[in-house]
């Protein structure tokens, strides 16, 4: 081999070296931190239909064995109904089933689960190096107007209670609502009871999650909580204007008041690009295309089988990546400083996830990326979970 030839070698060496190296830090520093997702629809997704999550579940984002590689340490299950109720009962039956079955898989795998309510649980779940389970109930509708609903379902572990889901309801009003059907909404923001729905829970040290609320309920919570508030699963509307993120009004109320904005990884809320590709795929486009393959096939099945193959592969391009993700937690940091941004996946709950995002196994890419971009160990440890550990330990 030639001068050159060895040169290049040297200096390919050089590089591998000065990369695994960097894989070795990123990984140390993920490991021993503390891990915290703010947000997994597994409960609704895969518990309640009996399956049990300590075992692969290839088909879904999220099991015991995939959480432990991606090095997770707590995590909030979401207990997720719409507004029309599967039990008969109605949606506060529905939270209970899901609890019931969320605590029946706990109690069955007591050496590798904990539901965790207070934060020094929180902290010897950790130490055990159980999967410390939180639980977080998405949807103010399920109290159905009854502050003995909300204390019941605090007594069963609820440790937030995000005020509303997409679904407006009688003391709150959603972002979906508010931004897309205003006309729909008999009142904007927070009523009186909703005001009271906000101070029970403060009393009961249960988080005020103000993820799918709309502006106006959004700052009617901030104004009335005495404590920090969570949004458990939301990205930056700067980066991706969809109603859904937070604007950067709305970022620096959460800083003031001491509170945490969990990064939803939905590539719909990561990416404009990815929205754009979503919405140029609408119904008209839809009739173009199968329009132009009934004319050679006449076959209208395989007209829309084609049609939802070609959805399906323009989504999959228009994927934003982890590099993309972290965008949103830097710009929440370059805007108010590291002390008021999470994690949030919305692992099971959402239909298109970032390349290199897959499951629940990838969160320390996320560290990695962090790490590359110059953040300082302390501010990492924050970001994954540090500081949602500082906004429970003020509530409970
Ligand atoms: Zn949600």
């Amino acid at each position: 081999m030639n001068r050159s030839g060895l040169k290049t070698i040297g200096l390919l060496c050089l590089l591998l070296g000065a990369f695994s190296a960097t894989a070795q830090k990123a990984a140390r520093i993920h490991n021993k931190a503390v891990l915290i997702d703010g947000h997994n629809d597994v409960t609704s997704a895969s518990i309640v239909q009996g399956r049990d999550i300590a075992q692969p579940q290839p088909d879904r984002h999220t099991d015991l064995i995939r959480w432990k590689k991606g090095g997770l340490d707590v995590q909030f299950f979401s207990v997720f109904t719409g507004p029309v109720a599967r039990n008969p009962k109605g949606v506060y039956a529905d939270a209970i089933d899901q609890i019931d079955s969320l605590e029946a898989l706990i109690s069955r795998h007591s050496q590798q689960f904990l539901l965790a309510r207070s934060y020094r649980e929180i902290k010897k779940g950790i130490k055990q190096k159980k999967l410390v389970s939180l639980i977080g109930v998405e949807g103010g509708h399920m109290i159905e107007d009854d502050l003995r609903k909300l204390e019941a379902l605090q007594q069963r572990g609820m440790r937030y209670l995000t005020l509303t889901w997409n679904n407006s309801h009688s003391w709150a009003s959603s972002a979906m609502d508010e931004t897309l059907h205003p006309d729909s909404l008999t009142h904007k923001g927070l009523t009186e009871f909703g005001r009271s729905v906000v101070k029970r829970l403060n009393e009961l040290g249960v988080l005020v999650d103000l993820s799918h609320t709309g502006e106006q309920t959004f700052y009617d919570a901030i104004a009335t909580s005495a404590r920090p508030v969570i949004l458990s699963h939301s990205s930056v509307y700067n980066l991706c204007p969809v109603f859904r993120n937070v604007k950067d009004d709305q970022i620096r109320a959460v800083a003031k008041n001491g509170g945490v904005i969990c990064i939803n990884f939905y590539s719909g809320f990561i990416s404009r690009k990815f929205d754009e590709k979503l919405a140029s795929l609408n119904t008209a486009m839809e009739q173009r295309f199968t329009d132009s393959v009934l004319k050679t096939s006449g076959d209208i099945q395989q007209a829309r089988k084609q049609w939802h193959a070609y959805q399906k592969q323009e989504l999959e391009q228009a994927r934003p990546t982890v590099s993309d993700v972290v965008d949103h937690i830097d710009y929440i940091v370059k805007l108010v400083g590291d002390d008021y941004v999470g994690i949030g996946s919305d692992f099971d709950g959402i239909g298109s996830v970032p390349v290199g995002l897959e499951d629940v196994s990838c969160y320390p890419r996320i560290t990695a990326e962090l790490l590359k971009r110059g953040y300082s160990k302390k501010s990492i440890r924050k970001i994954l979970g540090g500081n949602i550990l500082r906004v429970i330990k003020a509530s409970f």
